[in-house]
C-alpha cells in the first residue's frame, strides 16, 4: 500500500483514494502539500519522452502496478494521450533542449559559462504541460482501474497564460471539459487560442477589499463543486508536481552530460509549482554536494516567496540560537542586496549542514508549515510587471522551495523592469524565443551579476520557459 504524505502536517494519504491530491487537513490555517516519497528503483528508461523515461518516479504508473495495470499496459496509455497532445498542439513530450550559450555569457558580462534549458517549444510551449500531463495521467489511471468514474468531472484552472494553454491543450487531447478562470486584462491572443482548443473561458474581476487573486478565488470555488484541479499548484493539487519534476530529471542528465556541477540554478517563481518541482526532482538525483545554489527569481511587482525567506531566516536563525547571525537575518532588505544576502546565506548553510542545524531547520519549518499566514499571505496590491506570468500573489508552493533554497546556500533574488527587459531582450539576441516572463530566471542572474557576487568559472543555468506569442 503506497501513500502520499502531507509535507505540512505528515498526514498520510493512500495513493489508491478517490482523491489523492489534496490534504484532508488542507484550510485549517497550516500549509498542506502531498508528495509521494521519492519512488525506489525509479531509473530513467531509454525513451525521450520524460513520461515514459522517468515513468517508474510518477505516482501514476504505481498506482497502475498496484492495480494490475502492467507497464505495457501504462506505456500504451502514456503513448496515445501523447499522440493526441501531438495531434492538438503539433508536438509531443520529449526531452527539451540543454547547452550553453556563449551570447548570454557575452552579453550578461559574467565570468561563467551560462546554459539553458529552454522548454518553449515544448507542448503549450513552456513547462506548464509537463505538470497537468502528470496528472491527467494519473486521473487515467485512476478512471482504467475504476478508482474514478468514467464521467470525470469537469477540470479547473486559473491562469491567464501559460498553464491555461498548456491546460486547454492536455484537456483537448483528453477529450475533457475545462474552466479557465482568467482576469480581465489576458492577452487577447491566448483567450483566443485557449477558445478555438474549446475551454469555457471565465473572466473574474477583482473586488474592492478583498485580498487575494479572484481568478483563484473562483477556480476553488469550481473545485468546491466538484471539478477536478487541473492546476499547477502543489497545495491543491500535490501530484502537478510529480510532472514537473520530469524537468529536473533531465536537467540534471543533462548537466552531468556536459560535466556542469555546483554553480548556480535560476529559476522563475510565481505560483512556485515550477522551482518547488524542480528542486524536489533534483534533490532526487543529485548528491548534495554537487547541486547548484538556488535561486528564485521574482520581481519588484510582487515577491512574496522573498518576503517569507525574509521572515523565515530571522526564524531559523532565532532557533540556532546564533547572535550574529540573527542580525544579519534582521539586516536583510525587502529586495534584497546580493552581497549582503550572500554572505547570510552562505553562513546560514554551514550552520544547516550539522545535526544541530538540521533540526533547527526542521523546528523552524515545522513552526512555518502550521503558521503559515505569518509567512505567505497574498500580495497586497494589484501587481504589475514585463514578467506578468510570475506575478502571484502568493507563492502556492513556498515552504519545499524554500527549504531548498536555504539547504543549497542560494537565496531568492528580486529583478527590477530594467533588468527583466534586458533579459528579454538578450534571450532574443541569444536566439531564444521566451517572452519577458520566460526569461526572468536569467534577469536574477543580471541582477546577481551587476551586483558582482558570482565567481570566476562559476556555471549558471537557467530555464527559458514561455514562448514569445
Ligand atoms: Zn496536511
Amino acid at each position: 500500500m503506497l501513500n502520499l504524505i502531507c509535507q505540512g502536517c505528515g498526514r498520510a494519504v493512500p495513493l489508491d483514494a478517490s482523491a489523492p491530491w489534496r490534504c484532508p487537513s488542507a484550510g485549517d490555517g497550516g500549509d498542506h502539500v502531498l508528495a509521494a516519497p521519492p519512488y525506489p528503483n525509479s531509473a530513467a528508461g531509454p525513451e525521450s519522452n520524460p513520461f515514459l523515461r522517468y515513468r517508474r518516479a510518477m505516482s501514476a504508473w504505481h498506482l497502475a502496478q498496484q492495480h494490475g495495470l502492467g507497464d505495457a499496459d501504462y506505456t500504451r496509455l502514456v503513448r496515445d494521450l501523447d499522440e493526441r497532445v501531438a495531434a492538438v498542439d503539433g508536438v509531443g513530450f520529449a526531452q527539451t533542449p540543454f547547452g550553453r550559450s556563449l551570447a548570454l555569457q557575452q552579453s550578461a558580462a559574467v565570468p561563467g559559462p551560462i546554459y539553458v534549458k529552454d522548454e518553449t517549444a515544448a507542448p503549450g510551449g513552456s513547462h506548464k504541460a509537463r505538470h497537468l500531463m502528470g496528472l491527467a495521467l494519473f486521473a487515467q489511471v485512476q478512471q482504467r482501474v475504476g478508482l474514478l468514474s468514467a464521467e470525470l468531472p469537469r477540470l479547473a484552472i486559473a491562469s491567464c497564460g501559460n498553464a491555461a494553454l498548456a491546460a486547454a491543450v492536455i484537456a483537448r487531447a483528453w477529450q475533457r471539459s475545462l474552466d479557465v478562470f482568467i482576469p480581465p486584462d489576458a492577452n487577447p491572443r491566448v483567450v483566443a487560442r485557449l477558445q478555438a482548443l474549446g475551454a469555457q473561458v471565465a473572466i473574474c474581476q477583482r473586488q474592492p477589499g478583498v485580498a487575494g487573486d479572484p481568478c483563484y478565488h473562483a477556480f476553488l470555488q469550481a473545485v468546491a463543486n466538484g471539478a477536478l484541479p487541473f492546476c499547477c499548484q502543489g497545495s491543491d493539487n500535490g501530484l502537478t508536481i510529480e510532472g514537473g519534476q520530469t524537468l529536473a530529471f533531465e536537467l540534471a542528465e543533462q548537466m552531468a552530460g556536459a560535466d556542469v556541477r555546483g554553480g548556480r540554478l535560476f529559476v522563475q517563481v510565481g505560483g512556485g509549482a515550477l522551482a518547488s518541482s524542480v528542486w524536489q526532482g533534483l534533490a532526487q538525483v543529485v548528491p548534495a554536494q554537487q547541486r547548484p545554489r538556488l535561486h528564485p527569481v521574482q520581481t519588484r511587482g510582487a515577491f512574496p516567496l522573498r518576503r517569507a525567506w525574509l521572515a523565515l531566516a530571522v526564524e531559523v536563525a532565532q532557533t540556532l540560537g546564533d547572535p550574529a547571525l540573527l542580525d544579519r537575518a534582521r539586516a536583510l532588505t525587502p529586495t534584497g542586496d546580493p552581497q549582503q544576502d550572500q554572505v547570510f546565506a552562505k553562513d546560514l548553510q554551514v550552520h544547516l549542514a550539522s545535526p544541530a542545524g538540521q533540526s533547527a531547520l526542521a523546528q523552524t519549518l515545522a513552526t512555518a508549515a502550521s503558521e503559515r499566514a505569518r509567512f505567505m499571505w497574498p500580495w497586497e496590491e494589484a501587481p504589475h510587471s514585463v514578467a506578468h506570468g510570475i506575478l502571484d500573489d502568493e507563492t502556492y508552493d513556498w515552504l519545499a522551495l524554500l527549504r531548498g533554497t536555504l539547504e543549497s546556500g542560494g537565496f531568492p533574488v528580486v529583478a527590477s523592469e530594467e533588468q527583466l527587459e534586458r533579459a528579454h531582450a538578450q534571450g532574443r539576441a541569444a536566439g531564444y524565443r521566451a517572452d519577458p516572463t520566460g526569461t526572468s530566471g536569467f534577469a536574477g542572474l543580471l541582477v546577481l551579476a551587476e551586483a558582482g557576487v558570482l565567481a570566476a568559472a562559476e556555471p549558471a543555468v537557467v530555464l527559458f520557459t514561455g514562448v514569445e506569442r
